[in-house]
């Protein structure tokens, strides 16, 4: 698995995706899934180009339907940070049951959790980047449930690894599956995983009933734990060169979208802050991804430095910049992000929301026939 940074190799991969077979197959290893996420996550392509895209090629609303909400999910999460802003960071709705520790489970790094499909999982992780969603599922269900681990550090453990890595599908998604962010935790049994990724794997701690696996002990396998170190290694401070009488336009880790204000003259600025990623710590591979997908801003430059240093060094250049719950702190001219649909707010369900946005998008769909 490769994910090219090239602007126009992105859009031939969203140019070419077919989804007619997503929703049959989308929980399969091998399904057919769009491995758009890294370009979403980082604000290369927005969920809203994805869905019109396909509509512009034809595909008719009832059959991508699965597909169009998977990416709801994502405007989903994402919409919950904006509004519950820190407390994502910590257990949403309800304090995670059955916590035994907060720290990773050793077996995870050395790949030893005895379950051979999840081994090979985070080994593809850490070579490639990418996790099956299905995969994720059962790593932060191995961790939380079985394990009895609290979801925050493994979340962090995750994130660092992946290049789509994005805090609000992340931190929410541990939560819904260790049953912080949702009524019940999500088990799945060996049977469940040999079938989605192909394995025959017998005899193992998770080769049980749906009735027996919530209530056995923490396997040997998940017993030894590390409190886990994660750091950003980010590139020197170098100079920037600024024309003081055109305006900046502000880039991150989030948002890296080379059409954003293109034809127009400007400073642009892909802006490392160290007090982000120390909070979100991120491996040497997600970085390089990040730098090398800012490429494609013409004239982009890198600051490496607090937003307050940028714009001291910027002077009275106009600043802009996109919205976003992590770079509250940014000051300037605020604009908008493209969304899926005009549905916004803190919806109490994914449910409640899809209902809301599915009813926008098929107004929009009459207007247009
Ligand atoms: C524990 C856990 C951690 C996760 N961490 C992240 C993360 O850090 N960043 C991230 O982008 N996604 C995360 N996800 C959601 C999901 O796994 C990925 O978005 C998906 O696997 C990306 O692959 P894809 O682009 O081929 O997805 P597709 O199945 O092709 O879906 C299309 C797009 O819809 C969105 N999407 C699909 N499923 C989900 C979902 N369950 N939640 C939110 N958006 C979704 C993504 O933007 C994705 O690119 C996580 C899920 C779990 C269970």
């Amino acid at each position: 698995m490769h994910f090219s940074t090239k602007y126009s190799v992105i859009l031939e991969l969203l140019n070419n995706y077919n989804p007619d077979r997503y929703a049959a197959s989308r929980n399969y290893i091998d399904g057919s899934v769009s491995y758009l996420s890294p370009y979403i996550s980082r604000g290369v392509i927005s969920t809203k180009k994805v869905y019109q895209l396909l509509l512009s090629k034809g595909y008719e609303f009832g059959k991508i339907e699965k597909f169009v909400q998977e990416l709801a999910w994502r405007d989903y999460w994402q919409q919950l940070w904006v509004h519950k802003e820190e407390l994502i960071d910590d257990d949403l709705k309800r304090t995670q049951p059955n916590v035994a520790h907060y720290q990773l489970p050793i077996s995870i790094l050395e790949k030893s959790t005895g379950i051979d499909a999840l081994d090979h999982g985070i080994d593809e992780l850490e070579k490639t980047g990418y996790m099956h969603n299905h995969m994720r599922m059962y790593i932060s269900m191995l961790i939380c449930n079985i394990g009895q681990t609290h979801w925050k550090q493994p979340a962090q453990w995750m994130y660092y690894h992946l290049l789509d890595g994005d805090w609000a599908s992340n931190a929410l998604s541990w939560q819904w599956v260790c049953g912080a962010n949702s009524n019940k935790k999500y088990f799945a049994n060996q049977e469940n995983i040999n079938k989605y990724t192909h394995t025959q794997q017998k005899g193992s701690y998770l080769d049980v009933s749906y009735n027996e696996i919530e209530y056995q002990k923490v396997p040997k396998e998940l017993k030894a734990t590390l409190n886990l170190e994660l750091k950003t290694d980010l590139p020197e401070a170098t100079s920037i060169v600024i024309d003081k009488k055109s305006p900046t336009f502000i880039y991150n880790s989030y948002q890296l979208d080379p059409e954003w204000h293109s034809p127009e003259k400007g400073n642009r600025i892909l802006l490392l802050e160290p007090s982000h990623f120390e909070k979100f710590p991120i491996s040497k591979r997600v970085l390089d991804f990040i730098i090398d997908l800012s490429k494609n801003i013409e004239g982009i430059q890198l600051f490496v430095g607090e937003f307050d240093e940028l714009k001291a060094a910027l002077g009275c250049a106009e600043i802009y910049f996109k919205e976003h719950p992590a770079f509250k702190h940014y000051k300037g001219n605020r604009e908008s992000r493209d969304w899926i649909s005009n549905i916004s707010g803190d919806c109490h369900s994914f449910f409640k929301f899809w209902k809301l946005v599915k009813k926008d998008l098929k107004k929009d769909l009459e207007t247009i026939l």
